[in-house]
């Protein structure tokens, strides 16, 4: 019988893993990737969606045709078990039936859960703040995006409260990609001087976002992320709370807590905000039944991995605490990658409001990151099963991250900023003066950007559609 590899999960880290495992492994090993909804999302887009300047579509396909072409098994449906110690996963499909499927290797790639529940009153559902993580999400935005336009066309005021729903939240680049985004849209639209813009985020100071800032050599020069993020919000008129974590939302009021600052609120007409990411709610269960999902999780869910969780403070983390292969350390053929593996800290400084509210910028496993390790993981897989010492190791503290970061999608008017880090997490051991090699990073912001972000998106669906030359696009 031929080894079996089972992906949960068809996100970046996920159907990566699917493309590279089939390309290497097709008549040798059978690959099943378990997921619902039978679709791929380009998640960088639905900035866009939420403008309306992209249509759901666009930034969608589907997973059935593409898993038949690359000889992978798809099931449509939703991990809820997985039992370690006899190989299998518990899967329940879109009726609900469930079924057992086993494996020899096993990757959780199941992305967060968007708890939105942690921040009272938060989200979509409870009909206060939208969101622009799921294609659904980032649609209804779009519409009451366009109904504010309307207002503002009709000569009303309105005020936009853009960012971040929970103390403890990462993906801080995206929310701040649909400001700019709905800013740059509104100017174009001929009503961005009736609108009020505000920027509300945990990070620590402008530009940090959850990676601990980003720092380019220019000209001899080193540009700073905290500098390039303030002129933008400074020349665009946005107001700006920093070091803000939602704690609550009552309809049209976001009460937060502040470094610095008693509790305080805004009012607001339009709020997006990016809830706080938890793993997604898998149960481990042993072989004798017990639920050993605190044993094989840490406290928000995320799989623990070949990490060192010790609790440290941000003056002694090390870029070897950041995992290298992410296998379970209890069950060898059991990976995490993408959002789904549990970081062993944060990689920015955190603050305390005068309540003492833990105001932390999360770490952000973006798109590059998620595909790097879902590419790692899945050619250890392939060493094992074809009898080879497994030797490839993605620390985010080895690993480059590069973003582009929309300021408005246009061909003519667009802007964007480029940016590029190495490694992700600093390391000063290394590099000792930053903890990055400032030779490789990149901040720069104009048009450009914006043709390379429109280009990325066409290079992307190419890709992740597994058609002919993908291998030749690097995560
Ligand atoms: C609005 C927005 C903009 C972004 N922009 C950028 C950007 O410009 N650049 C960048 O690099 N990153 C960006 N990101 C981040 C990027 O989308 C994530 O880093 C990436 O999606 C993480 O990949 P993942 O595979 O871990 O999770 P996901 O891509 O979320 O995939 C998770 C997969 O698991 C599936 N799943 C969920 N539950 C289960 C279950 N129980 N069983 C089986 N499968 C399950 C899901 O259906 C999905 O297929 C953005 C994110 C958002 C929300």
């Amino acid at each position: 019988m031929q080894p079996q590899v089972v992906i949960l999960g068809a996100g970046f880290a996920g159907h990566t893993a699917a493309l590279h495992l089939s390309s290497r492994l097709r008549g040798k090993a059978n690959i099943h990737v378990v997921a619902p909804g039978n679709r791929f999302t380009w998640f960088p887009s639905l900035i866009w969606v939420g403008t309306g300047t992209m249509s759901p579509e666009e930034c969608r396909f589907d997973l059935a045709p593409v898993y038949e072409h690359l000889g992978v098994s798809y099931h449509n449906g939703r991990a809820a078990e997985i039992h370690p110690d006899s190989n299998t996963v518990m899967i329940h499909d879109q009726a609900g039936a469930a079924q057992a499927v086993d494996y020899d290797y096993c990757i959780n790639a199941t992305g967060p859960y968007l708890n939105f529940e942690g921040t009272p009153g938060l989200g979509p559902r409870a009909g206060t703040t939208l969101s622009v993580c799921t294609i659904e999400h980032a649609t209804q935005t779009r519409d009451e995006y366009l109904d504010v336009v309307r207002a503002l066309k009709s000569g009303m005021r309105r005020r936009l409260v853009i960012g971040i729903g929970h103390p403890a939240a990462t993906c801080e680049g995206a929310a701040f990609e649909y400001l700019m985004n709905v800013d740059a849209d509104l100017r174009r639209r001929g009503v961005r001087d009736r609108a009020e813009l505000v920027w509300l985020s945990n990070e620590p100071e402008p530009g940090d976002f959850g990676v601990d800032g980003i720092e380019a050599r220019k000209r001899g020069v080193v540009a700073t992320g905290a500098s390039l993020v303030r002129m933008l919000v400074d020349e665009r008129d946005i107001k700006t709370f920093m070091a803000a974590g939602v704690t609550r939302v009552d309809p049209g009021k976001a009460h937060f807590e502040q470094a610095g600052s008693d509790p305080s609120s805004i009012e607001f007409d339009f709020a997006m905000f990016i809830p706080q990411f938890r793993g997604i709610p898998l149960k481990y269960i042993a072989a004798d039944g017990r639920d050993i999902s605190k044993e094989m999780t840490q406290p928000n869910g995320f799989m623990s991995v070949d990490a060192d969780y010790s609790a440290k403070s941000y003056e002694q983390y090390k870029a070897a605490d950041w995992p290298a292969t992410y296998q379970s350390p209890k069950y060898r053929n059991l990976y995490a990658a993408g959002i789904a593996f549990a970081p062993p800290h944060p990689l920015s400084k955190g603050k305390k409001s005068p309540n003492g509210v833990a105001i932390q910028a999360t770490v952000p496993r973006t798109g590059m990151a998620s595909g790097i390790m879902g590419k790692t993981v899945a050619l250890n897989i392939v060493d094992a099963i074809e009898g080879r010492q497994p030797s490839h190791h993605a620390r985010m503290s080895e690993i480059p991250a590069a973003c582009i970061a929309s300021m408005g999608n246009s061909f003519w008017h667009g802007s964007a900023a480029s940016i590029i880090m190495m490694p992700v997490a600093r390391d000063f051991e290394r590099y000792p003066h930053y903890g990055r090699d400032l030779n490789l990073c990149e901040l720069d912001v104009g048009l450009a950007g914006a043709w390379t972000k429109r280009a990325l998106h066409t290079a992307f669906m190419w890709k992740m559609h597994g058609h002919a030359g993908w291998q030749l696009i690097p995560e």
